[in-house]
């Protein structure tokens, strides 16, 4: 792999995108989905509330496949194997600081190092 490791922001894709409009109509209490991007490529979202707890069911896909892969199959999606994760706020977004705090709570300080 011979990817670079930028500090872009990261931001939802097309595909990503729909799938989280989804989840933000099925649970009124979310101010934001959770993305986690697993190393194998499967997806793994679910919505927070604003205090930081899951607003729905987790939802986990894998683009262009019927199902995730066997990986996950077996360890559900491990937070170990997270690649990249991030928070889509759901539009007002909450206050900078509010949403530090959530995502403390709710991916923890991630790989920024
Ligand atoms: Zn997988």
């Amino acid at each position: 792999m011979k990817e670079k490791k930028t500090k872009k922001i990261l931001q939802a894709e097309k595909r990503e995108q729909a799938m989280i409009e989804g989840i933000i109509e099925g649970s009124p209490d979310g101010i934001g989905i959770v993305v986690v991007r697993l190393e194998c490529g499967c997806r793994k979202m679910a919505a927070v509330s604003k205090d930081g707890d899951p607003a729905s069911e987790i939802i986990m896909y894998r683009d262009q496949a019927e199902s995730i892969c066997e990986k996950c199959k077996e360890d559900n999606g491990s937070f170990m194997r997270t690649k990249e994760s991030f928070i889509h706020w759901v539009e007002p977004a909450p206050s900078e600081e509010k949403q530090k705090e959530i995502s403390l709570k709710v991916i923890g300080s991630t790989t920024s190092h």
